[in-house]
């Protein structure tokens, strides 16, 4: 079986799935750090990203190189946009949109800024033909990927399924997270999952995004690390859930 990998930014997010290793190794992998093993029973790969974007897509697509991994999961903290969600809960990806990369409308100098009318830019994919190939505004899962964290048993916070929006942004007007929310349909944000969802659609390999909410601007709930522990543990569940029903 080739490996599964797990990707996510900080060691908060990472550290205890790299310590449940089995047969743990360290691997040197450009800038990132990068353990391989087994997890209860299967092979698989993490890499700490570090934060943002282009740490995330790069150090994805090195490990895809080196590992060929059957399945990728990113998952980490967030900050949650849906009101009826709280530290603590969880967003099963199924859909993950790049919401920093948008075309603004045409507007003429002095009349003001307008990102109530930004669309969805279209990001390219790599491997298609430059200029006119293939752009995606969004990102699904792989649906067998969805199914398994869908059946994950978890009693530690809610868990629903819905959109994570990704960028090199950390929004607390809360007028923004509401329209991100209203009209694109964010229930939380973060930094990563859909440079590394992009990276790996350019590859075809099955992807699913998982986040936990860390904090949350609209209930004054403040960047909890702690939480990222929470993250891995369900990100585990979801991997052993898939492989057993493979
Ligand atoms: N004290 C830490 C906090 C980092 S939070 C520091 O300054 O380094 C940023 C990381 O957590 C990113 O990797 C991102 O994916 C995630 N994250 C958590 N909440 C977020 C939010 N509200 N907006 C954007 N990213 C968030």
């Amino acid at each position: 079986m080739q490996p599964i990998l797990y990707t996510g930014a900080m060691d908060a997010e990472t550290l205890y799935l790299m310590d449940e290793l089995v047969h743990a190794e360290r691997v040197v992998l450009g800038c990132w750090k990068c353990m391989r093993g087994t997890l209860d029973g299967i092979p698989v790969v993490i890499v700490r990203t570090n934060q943002g974007m282009a740490n995330a897509a790069a150090s994805t697509a090195l490990a895809i190189e080196r590992f060929s991994p059957c399945a990728v999961i990113n998952q980490g903290t967030s900050g949650g946009h849906a009101p009826e969600l709280h530290r603590g809960d969880i967003v099963i990806g199924s859909r993950v949109i790049n919401m920093t990369a948008v075309r603004t409308p045409d507007r003429a100098r002095g009349t003001g800024i307008d990102m109530d009318n930004a669309q969805p830019r279209g990001l390219e994919i790599a491997n298609t033909e430059p200029g006119d190939g293939r752009k995606m505004t969004e990102f699904l899962p792989d649906t067998a990927l969805l199914e398994a964290a869908k059946q994950v048993a978890w009693s530690e916070g809610r868990v629903v399924s819905g959109t994570i929006g990704s960028g090199d942004i950390w929004n607390n007007e809360l007028d923004r997270i509401h329209w991100l929310h209203t009209n694109w349909g964010t229930m939380t944000e973060e930094m990563e999952a859909a440079a590394c969802a992009q990276i790996c659609a350019a590859y075809e390999i099955p992807f699913l995004g998982v986040r936990i909410l860390s904090n949350t601007a609209l209930h004054g709930e403040s960047f909890d690390e702690a939480t990222g522990l929470a993250c891995q543990k369900f990100a585990r569940a979801v991997i052993a859930q898939y492989c057993v029903n493979k």
